[in-house]
Formats: structure tokens, sequence, C-alpha cells
């Protein structure tokens, strides 16, 4: 049964089979259906568990096909690396989908970046700092913003970016639905999860 137990589309359950996830992790388990059925998150996950798949899956359903110009789910991480990992992902899970995205975050000029931004994209994955940047240029729009992902949320605490979380926060619309990952859960990432989600559903594996 794998992946078909739960509410995806042939795009998805094709690039699953290609990539020979047979079964889906424990994460994506738990995860999965929540995600589909519209609920805040609260996910305890390491890396390794398969919990990028577990939100991406769920979103690159939701989200369909590609459409207008600006993001409609907005993935903040904590670094380059993690940043790019994640929009290879994108561009793996979502080979079958027609959607498009771009990938933020610092050390390089926001140029190409910024282009990207502008050619219209469905999905935005960068690093907190790089993307407010972008954002204050006037080169992103965040009102088609309906899905927010924090990934690895403690590394992104210890990063220091809460105050560009909090300013992310003051401008993507309220409406929208947000997932939170984090390996462990300091006092800090419970203060965030407080201010960033709503009525979550926790999972934990
Ligand atoms: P992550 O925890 O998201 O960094 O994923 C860890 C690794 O597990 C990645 O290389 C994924 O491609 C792989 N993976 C994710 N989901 C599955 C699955 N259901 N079955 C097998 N491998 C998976």
């Amino acid at each position: 049964e794998g992946f078909r137990k739960f509410k995806l589309n042939k795009q998805l359950y094709q690039v699953c089979e290609e990539l020979g996830y047979e079964n889906p992790t424990p994460i994506q388990e738990k995860a999965i259906p929540l995600v589909l059925a519209g609920h805040d998150l609260f996910g305890i996950a390491q890396t390794g568990t398969g919990k990028t798949a577990a939100y991406l899956l769920p979103l690159l359903y939701k989200v369909k096909y590609a459409q207008g110009n600006d993001p409609r789910v907005l993935i903040l991480v904590p670094t380059r690396e993690l940043a790019i990992q994640v929009g290879k992902e994108v561009d793996i899970l979502g080979k079958y989908t027609g959607l498009r995205h771009a990938v933020a975050y610092g050390g390089i000029g926001p140029k190409t970046q910024i282009e990207q931004i502008e050619n219209g994209i469905d999905i935005l994955v960068g690093t907190p700092g790089r993307v407010m940047d972008i954002y204050s240029r006037g080169k992103l729009k965040t009102k088609s913003i309906k899905y927010m992902v924090l990934d690895e949320a403690d590394r992104i605490m210890d990063m220091g970016f809460m105050p560009q979380i909090r300013q992310m926060l003051e401008i993507i619309p309220r409406k929208r639905q947000n997932l939170l990952f984090s390996a462990t859960m300091p006092d800090i990432v419970v203060k965030l999860s407080e201010e960033f989600l709503e009525y979550p559903q926790r999972v934990e594996i």
C-alpha cells in the first residue's frame, strides 16, 4: 500500500516509487495525514528520519500546480547547506508537479536568487536573513504565502534568527498553515512555537 494510503496524487506516488520509497517512515506516517487535514504541526524529529518528505509531500499535494508569480509556500531553514539540500528535495519530489521554486541563502550575492524569484515561483526555500533581505529590497511578495515551515527550528534559534522570524510573521498573511520541526525542544523553541503555531498537533518519533 505504501504512500497510496495517503490521499496524494499520481505525480507524487510516481516519484516515491522511482525513489524506492516503499513505505512511509514513522514521522511521515504521523505527519502526512495531519498536514493534509490542515493542522498546524509541531514535529520533533531528527535529520535522517525522512522529515523533509514528511512536510514536502503533503505541501506539494496541497499547492498542486504552478500558479501566479508569488510563492505560496515558504520554508525557512537555519543554514545555506540545509537550504540547498531542501531545495534539491523539492526538485526531486516535485519533478512531475510543474511547481517552481527558488533557494535563497547568504554568502553569495542575491542577484541570481532575486532573478529566480522574479521569474515566478510557487515555493521559496531559504535562510531567514537572506529571505528578509530580499523582502526588504522589495523583491519578494508575501501576500500569497499560505504554508510556512520552520525546519530545524532549534538551530534557527541557535543562529539568532528570532528577530527575522518575528519580522516575517508580521508580513505574511495570518491565515496560513504552519509547520515547525525541531530535533530538540529547549524553552526558546517552545516559546517560538507558541508565537508561530495555532492549536498545533504534536508528533514525536
Ligand atoms: P531527511 O530526514 O528528510 O533528511 O531524510 C533522510 C533520507 O531519507 C533522505 O535521503 C531521503 O531521501 C530518505 N527518505 C525519506 N523518506 C523515505 C522513505 N519513505 N523511504 C526511504 N527513504 C526515505
